[in-house]
């Protein structure tokens, strides 16, 4: 593990070196923005730092019902519930409405925490489509005969090859099977969609998709997750889920600063528009320079390596010469698809970009010939 000692910027301390730092979730750079800041320490000030409660108990302060609201308003659903993690809220969505005689349908590569949830749903059966493969969750649906609910998830963009599900036809699938829809929409909240409000506004499904999960760890620059979806499934949450009745509420600070994050958000796509431009240039610049960027559609850039050990060595070899990448992996994926997963972010320069891109060339040539 890396230990950083600077705020999370386009730049990471470690010792006594700056990195430029091309691998934190930090889309719109409001993990340390002033605006957030300035929020969380007038919260602290008003009520202090913990919340020394379940939600359900006496945890629930004014600011989390504050931050529901703002966030159900920009994700233009009914209602949004929210709690500690991007990981907590699948638990909870998925424990919540799945039981053991429903039915659970899964993209083969969805994210560890919907593997987790669907395990801990003690759902009996379970079935893996292809990788967004229409044809493949069809002639499972198509297979399936349940008195019990069915539940459809995917990821909304793929969080180790960058690209986005096909929402529209997964919708118009399910609908016809008679099948609920959840998108865990992790690196889509700040990235895609008006303003950043995600992969159902990005395809204009709203009110169509059943559970939309987000986390607030990544784009919106702090910690926590949500459930956003109607007022009855998240009444549901709030009454029955276990991750929300058994774990403390979301501290002060953070849930201060989530909301002016969200104001951020609302105010202006400044930021958004600026990831993008940056995410442009960044895989012009490598794919110019030879490298394989993958099928990414999102700012997630992948370097592909395929050996496990060069793809380390290549990230050893940056860190070196001042660039934080980092190499991804088996388990994470496949084995032989090993490589660098590179982010953008909104408060990288065209300079910190170039830089990186110089370097990444030259240390290629070094490793991997
Ligand atoms: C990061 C991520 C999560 C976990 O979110 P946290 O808020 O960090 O717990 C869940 N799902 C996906 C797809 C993710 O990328």
């Amino acid at each position: 593990m890396k230990i950083i000692s600077s705020p999370q910027g386009a730049y990471l301390k470690v010792g006594k070196k700056r990195y430029l730092n091309l691998c934190s979730n930090n889309y719109l750079g409001l993990a340390s923005d002033p605006k957030l800041q300035k929020a969380a320490i007038l919260a602290i000030k008003k009520y202090g730092v913990g919340t020394a409660s379940v939600r359900s108990l006496v945890g629930t302060n004014d600011l989390h019902v504050k931050l529901e609201k703002a966030l159900a308003g920009f994700k233009k659903s009914e209602d949004c519930v929210v709690l500690t993690g991007g990981y907590i809220a699948n638990m909870a969505a998925i424990q919540t409405f799945i039981g053991k005689d429903d039915v659970v349908v899964s993209d083969e590569l969805n994210h560890a925490s919907i593997i987790d949830a669907v395990k801990l749903s003690q759902v009996q059966t379970k079935f893996v489509y292809k990788h967004s493969n229409m044809a493949d969750l069809k002639q499972i649906l198509e297979g399936i005969k349940t008195a019990g609910k069915i539940l459809v998830v995917t990821d909304g963009v793929f969080s180790m090859d960058g690209d986005v599900a096909n929402l529209p036809e997964i919708v118009k699938i399910a609908k016809k099977y008679n099948a609920l829809v959840m998108v865990d929409d992790a690196h889509g909240e700040g990235v895609l969609g008006k303003n950043g409000r995600g992969i159902v506004d990005h395809f204009g499904l709203h009110g169509q998709v059943d559970i939309e999960v987000g986390t607030l760890s990544k784009a919106f620059g702090v910690m926590g997750g949500f459930i956003a979806g109607s007022k009855e499934l998240c009444d549901t949450v709030r009454s029955k889920s276990r991750q929300f009745l058994f774990t403390n509420a979301l501290s002060i600070p953070d849930t201060a600063a989530l909301i002016a994050a969200v104001k951020v958000l609302q105010a202006s796509d400044a930021r958004v528009k600026k990831l993008w431009e940056n995410t442009r240039f960044l895989k012009n610049g490598l794919q110019k320079a030879g490298f394989d960027i993958g099928n990414s559609t999102t700012p997630i850039t992948p370097v592909m390596v395929g050996d496990e050990e060069l793809a380390v060595r290549f990230s050893e070899d940056l860190f070196k010469n001042g660039v934080m990448a980092s190499p991804i992996k088996f388990p994470m994926v496949a084995k032989g698809k090993a490589r660098l997963r590179l982010m953008p972010s909104a408060i990288h320069t065209k300079r910190d970009l170039e830089k990186g891109i110089k370097i990444i060339i030259r240390c290629a040539k070094g490793v991997l010939g």
